[in-house]
């Protein structure tokens, strides 16, 4: 398992990558935050463990450029900074974890292990039907290898559709799981569904979107 470790604080940086080193993990460490984000680019790892101050580039943009590339490996941030408002921010930029300094090392080994056991988990979690591949973990849709950018809404469509495959959902049963937070119409899901199917079905000669009438829709493949 291959970690990189991008920290400016020497002998911080040193007793993470002793300790983690010890744990049997593989260890790159960088002290800039442009030249940790040049290694994050060309090499593959499987965790990033980032400062969010550090000189050249932040944490903070280290992590968004790498989400912005589709870099999916789990990221821990550290920092002195304790404010659970970075917390907020991390995560929604796509941290996984976030570690406040001072830490016990142990805490840390403990955290980097779980995320090693989360990713794992997240990593098959990928519905295949038919050419049409749907990443949970990344919410990523590909139809014959291409990605499909799908919104939020449709992606929680699919998502429901995909789950159920091969069983017809009525639009209610769809309304209620992928409308639980506001409000919706009764004609909605069709809408929705109408502007799915331009997206998955209408560029592929197999369709996988299928309409019952006057009851709702299924997700199947017809050529399983
Ligand atoms: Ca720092």
């Amino acid at each position: 398992m291959k970690i990189l470790l991008v920290e400016d604080e020497r002998p911080l940086a040193a007793a993470v990558v002793r300790v983690l080193a010890d744990a049997g993990y593989h260890l790159t460490w960088e002290g800039d935050g442009r030249k940790g984000y040049e290694t994050a680019m060309r090499e593959e790892f499987d965790l990033i463990i980032l400062d969010i101050m550090l000189p050249s580039k932040n944490g903070w943009d280290i992590l968004s450029d790498l989400r912005q590339a589709r870099k999916t490996m789990p990221i821990m941030m550290l920092t002195a900074l304790e404010e659970t408002d970075d917390k907020v921010k991390g995560l929604e930029l796509g941290a996984d974890d976030y570690l406040p300094k001072p830490f016990e090392v142990p805490e840390l080994v403990a955290r980097v292990r779980a995320l090693f056991r989360r990713d794992k988990v997240n990593k098959s979690i990928v519905t295949r039907i038919a050419d049409l591949e749907i990443d949970r973990k990344n919410r990523h849709v590909t139809r014959g290898g291409k990605l499909i950018p799908l919104t939020r809404r449709e992606y929680d469509l699919l998502e429901a559709l995909a789950s159920n495959e091969g069983r017809v959902l009525s639009r209610e049963t769809i309304q209620e799981r992928v409308w639980t937070d506001e409000e919706s119409y009764s004609n909605t899901v069709d809408v929705f569904i109408g502007t799915l199917r331009k997206k998955i079905d209408a560029p592929f000669e197999q369709k996988l979107i299928h309409t019952v009438h006057g009851f709702g829709y299924v997700l199947k493949s017809e050529h399983p």
